[in-house]
């Protein structure tokens, strides 16, 4: 069973649901290719990383504002 479930939104190729499994990544309703999604996933742990080290100060500084 394949079924087209879209195209990847980094390349344009087509993605597929080979019984059940699908030939790519689906995203925040994004739909990537495992090609583009392996290079997004590059992006987004960098963005992460970033996010992370906010959250980690934004923690800190909620932690020293509770403390009073
Ligand atoms: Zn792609």
């Amino acid at each position: 069973m394949r079924e087209r479930v879209g195209t990847c939104m980094g390349c344009g190729s087509e993605v597929y649901c080979l019984g059940g499994f699908l030939n790519g990544i689906s995203k925040e309703g994004k739909l990537f290719c495992f090609e583009c999604s392996e290079a997004a996933d590059l992006i987004e742990s960098n963005e992460k990383r970033m996010q992370n080290q906010h959250i980690e100060s934004s923690r800190k500084y909620l932690q020293t504002n509770s403390e009073n």
